[in-house]
């Protein structure tokens, strides 16, 4: 349920309404907006009558969220979610620009496409340390040395770093190191992990599992919200379909579906949604064109010899010419991409 209060409400107004919230034993979310205050009280609130709240002082209206994602719907916070991440934000005007390889394989292989993703205009690197490979024979990451790898690109870059947690016993190290953590397709409904990352008050990237719905990503954001960390931003990342031209199948439908539906950023990986370099850059158009609030693209000095989706990397080369027509197609919809000289430059 969703308490409206009137513009001129006073604070003590709005703490006798979180009061007799949490008297009923609901928890109270506080979406403090330009105009107006609006209090959630999330929980078994459905049997509720409304005019228990109607008769405070201070209430303009009382609504119910209809959505079963409370805190991440739109009905709940009818503005975009803007929050800033070292060096920039997420969610405004902006794109946002996150690129560097799939895995961190050696200290010149993260700092040498840290300065060419930095030099193409993207404002945070990625790199995973530990890698959710389907084969246990596969490259697994670098664990905590590529997190020290990672750490001394940030500081030579300025570069905040985005990294995959797999696990809730790595979120000790990962909150030392990380800027942003991502969960990743597989882990979208690890509920466990989801609760431990609501605890803390790191943004957050999580992708969409490759076989949930829209609403099942928005349930397992609320996950995350319901623990208190606001800084959620989802990606859309490629389903699994009956087509198998491309290792997935981005679902561009689901960037402004999931616009409308929520105020959280909405990002696109063509990295993964298609699985082929040769894809990614037609593909972060259109989920740029569709409303895409930023990119998250996979960049590797050589791909041809890369330990993990060396296939769907881009060269640095072709990483700066993505985001140069990318840039156009942002201007056409009324974004901006900043590039590194600009963010130095203010
Ligand atoms: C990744 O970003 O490298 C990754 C493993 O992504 P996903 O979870 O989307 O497969
Ligand atoms: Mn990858």
């Amino acid at each position: 349920m969703m308490i409206i209060m009137k513009a001129n409400a006073t604070p003590q107004e709005v703490d006798a309404v979180i009061e007799k919230i949490n008297s009923i034993g609901l928890s109270v979310h506080l979406s403090q907006g330009i105009e107006r205050t609006i209090i959630g009280a999330i929980g078994e609130a459905h049997n509720l009558p409304k005019d228990q709240f109607e008769v405070l002082s201070g209430v303009e209206t009382v609504r119910r969220i209809t959505q079963p994602f409370k805190l991440a719907s739109r009905q709940f916070h009818p503005e975009n979610s803007v929050f800033p991440i070292d060096g920039f934000r997420i969610g405004g005007q902006e794109l946002t620009l996150i690129a560097g390889p799939c895995s961190v394989e050696s200290r010149s292989q993260i700092l040498e496409t840290a300065h060419a993703v930095k030099e193409a205009g993207a404002n945070a690197l990625r790199g995973g340390v530990f890698k959710p490979r389907t084969s246990p024979y596969s490259f697994q990451g670098l664990g905590e040395e590529g997190l020290e790898y990672l750490a001394e690109a940030r500081q030579q870059t300025g570069l905040p770093i985005v990294v995959e947690i797999m696990s809730q016993v790595q979120i000790d190290l990962m909150l030392e190191y990380v800027d942003v953590l991502q969960v990743g397709t597989r882990n979208m409904q690890n509920y466990n992990l989801l609760s431990v990352i609501g605890s803390t008050q790191k943004p957050v990237l999580l992708k969409r599992g490759f076989s949930a719905s829209v609403q099942e990503l928005l349930m397992s954001a609320e996950y995350i919200l319901s623990g208190g960390n606001k800084q959620v931003i989802l990606c859309e990342r490629g389903i699994r379909t009956f087509e198998t031209a491309t290792r997935n199948t981005t679902d561009i439908n689901a960037v402004p579906v999931l616009k409308s539906l929520t105020h959280l950023p909405v990002v696109l990986d063509p990295s993964h949604s298609t699985g082929n370099a040769d894809f990614v850059s037609p593909i972060a158009r259109a989920g740029i064109a569709a409303g895409a609030d930023g990119l998250i693209i996979e960049v590797h000095p050589d791909p041809a010899h890369a330990l993990s989706d060396g296939r769907q990397s881009l060269t640095p080369e072709a990483y700066a010419s993505l985001v140069r027509q990318t840039k156009a197609i942002a201007e056409a919809v009324d974004r901006r991409v900043l590039t590194s000289s600009v963010m130095e430059h203010g």
